[in-house]
């Protein structure tokens, strides 16, 4: 991988770092909000039901920011796009569809 794409690489992974970091500061900040609840029962079902959601949409996001960071570190280490499981590079055309990809396509 040239130097150049190594630097657009991280540009991109730093700008989705930045973007999930939002979100899951938006969601938490929401998430940890006093509960709103109402006497109505179906309202407060439907608050417990949207924070559900908002608990495991923050899950995901947290996922894909260790994901990112971890992604972050390799390309640091020089050891970006290569499989942790065989060691064998990870084909461009996976890292382009997933730039976090860990490992091969046939460890996948
Ligand atoms: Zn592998």
């Amino acid at each position: 991988m040239s130097e150049t794409d190594t630097t657009n690489l991280r540009a991109d992974l730093e700008a989705e770092r930045g973007d999930l970091e939002r979100r899951l500061t938006e969601l938490t900040a929401d998430g940890s909000a006093a509960p709103d609840f109402d006497e109505n029962f179906a309202d407060s079902a439907q608050v417990a039901a949207e924070q559900g959601e908002n608990l495991s949409l923050a899950a995901s996001l947290r996922d894909q920011l260790g994901d990112l960071v971890v992604a972050l570190a390799k390309l640091d280490a020089g050891t970006y796009g290569t499989c942790e499981v065989c060691g064998e590079a990870i084909a461009p055309a996976r890292l382009e569809a997933v730039p976090t990809a860990r490992v091969c396509i046939a460890h996948a």
